[in-house]
């Protein structure tokens, strides 16, 4: 049987799923496809975190449009969706003297992307705000409306908020063709077949084999992979702001940066491989991380490192976003090669591409969009009082099952039941931080285990990391239904 739909989305990433909230506040059936077993699979669940004010762009691409568009609707978004996010401002350091003119030209190329805040600060000021970082430091550009925010957050309430205003997500649905087909399009997937009036195309590092199938107004993506190190929550506070070294063509180079969440990230690394979803770490990537770090903070704590991490960027040969409908493929959408800084951009997008295609299909509003989407109430940031009162309203708050991130029973049930909701221990892990400490879910991974097989009924065997082939349990030591100790 074929799903017959308005608007077909490829992709559950931030951009697909801005997409798919945006024209959620429309009267149409949309759906949205995601190939792997969860949304958040790609760049957006393994990036910098990072909301740039938009110095680096080139004027005039779409990079820099999107990314001063996106930066101005933050603080908007994340309270609407209650996502943490916080203006903490970047600076842009030179580290000698020759190099302090690029700043200049920084500053110059920022202003004409329409930024503002933007200053040169010396020395004494830097040191003032950032006394941890090296002594070397000259100069910076200092940008006031660079900011951080929780990337996995933000998709995943962009994705609930959606599907509470009745767009339809499938996972495990991987889109392997599309043809004309009368007014619209014919969309074969693993999980089936669909037709639809409109097609977006959010589908990250593979955008462009969805556009080539389709148009003949070809791009192509070279996977560009980036190695980052976590810093224990001991160094809270240690950075304040965002600290870049000056940037280069392969990219805005390797940062310190605090995260929402209270950790501290260096890296990433910019080299281009061939695979694209090969997110390994590498020991080459990491010993460059350490280097390239250690410019801007002298004495890393190695030791207070929790564990490491890879992203692959979508770099497209055109070296700028491709966003709107196909010149050749009539309500065809693109959002291509959305690398950085597509996670700031993805608010400016998800509006750019929802009005523009409401408008290609004459869609009326949607009288019941609420564009509200509460947060699990998080026991770790709850103040005693606020705890009582949680386990009195639901005991599941009083079994803390992540020790390391105060993660308790009751938001991993939640993080299970929502919309668009948790399916396997990375899904709980994205959504409430349970395995995201210092112990990397050494302890809590059995009892998370537990808890969703309680929840979808699944046998323990089936249970999974990530997909279906990342299985965490092999086989029983006992028959299932014997009693070893009886
Ligand atoms: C290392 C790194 C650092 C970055 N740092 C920053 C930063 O600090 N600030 C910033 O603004 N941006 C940053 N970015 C860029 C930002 O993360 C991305 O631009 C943004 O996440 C892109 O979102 P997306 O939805 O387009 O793509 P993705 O998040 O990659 O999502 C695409 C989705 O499509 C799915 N998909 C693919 N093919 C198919 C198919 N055939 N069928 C169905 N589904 C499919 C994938 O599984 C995936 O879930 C960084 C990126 C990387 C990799």
């Amino acid at each position: 049987m074929t799903l017959k739909y308005d608007v077909l989305i490829i992709g559950g990433g931030v951009v697909g799923c801005a997409v798919a909230r945006e024209l959620s506040r429309r009267r149409l059936r949309i759906i949205l496809l995601e190939k792997s077993s969860d949304i958040c699979a790609g760049q957006s669940r393994a990036n910098t975190a990072i909301v740039h004010g938009g110095y680096d762009a080139e004027p005039g691409t779409l990079k820099a449009k999107y990314n001063v568009a996106g930066n101005t609707m933050f603080g908007r978004v994340c309270s609407e969706l209650e996502v943490p996010y916080r203006r903490n401002g970047s600076l842009v350091v030179s580290f000698s003297e020759s190099d302090d003119p690029k700043l200049g030209g920084l500053l110059a190329r920022g202003e004409k992307n329409g930024v503002s805040g933007l200053s040169i600060i010396g020395a004494e000021e830097i040191r003032r705000r950032e006394p941890h970082l090296s002594k070397a430091a000259s100069k910076a550009l200092l940008v006031e409306s660079g900011g951080i925010v929780c990337p996995y957050g933000l998709t995943i309430a962009y994705a609930e908020n959606a599907a509470r205003n009745g767009v339809t997500f499938i996972r495990n649905a991987a889109v392997t063709g599309i043809k004309k087909w009368r007014d619209g399009w014919h969309i074969s997937a693993t999980a089936g077949d669909f037709t639809a009036d409109a097609v977006v195309n959010c589908a990250g590092v593979h955008s462009d084999e969805i556009n080539n199938m389709v148009s003949e107004e070809k791009f192509y993506i070279t996977p560009r992979r980036g190695e980052y190190y976590i810093v224990d929550k001991k160094y809270t506070g240690y950075f304040n702001s965002a600290i870049f070294q000056l940037p280069t063509k392969m990219g805005k180079g390797i940062l310190v940066a605090p995260t929402v969440d209270g950790t501290l990230l260096i890296g990433p690394t910019a080299e281009d491989i061939d695979e694209r979803e090969d997110t390994r770490t590498t020991r080459f990537g990491l010993d460059k991380v350490l280097a390239g770090a250690s410019i801007s903070w002298e004495d890393i704590p190695t030791r207070a490192f929790i564990t490491s991490f890879a992203g692959v960027r979508a770099h497209c040969d055109r070296d700028d976003f491709i966003i709107g409908e196909a010149p050749d493929a009539e309500l065809f959408f693109n959002a291509g090669g959305v690398e950085s800084p597509g996670l700031t951009s993805a608010p400016a997008i998800g509006c750019y591409l929802a009005e523009l295609i409401a408008e290609r299909l004459s869609a009326a509003d949607n009288p019941c969009f609420d564009p509200t989407r509460r947060a699990i109430p998080s026991f770790r940031e709850m103040t005693n009082v606020e705890r009582a009162r949680a386990i009195a309203a639901n005991p599941d708050y009083a079994k803390v099952v992540c020790r390391c991130e105060n993660v308790t029973e009751a938001e991993i049930r939640q993080a299970i039941r929502r919309p668009v909701g948790a399916r396997t221990t990375d899904g709980v892990k994205l959504r409430v931080r349970a395995g995201m400490g210092r112990c990397q879910a050494g302890f809590c991974t059995p009892r998370t285990i537990g808890i969703l097989c309680e929840e979808l009924g699944l046998d323990p065997l089936e249970a999974a990391k990530s997909s279906g082939a990342s299985r965490l349990l092999s086989h029983y030591l006992f028959e299932k239904e014997a009693k070893p100790h009886a």
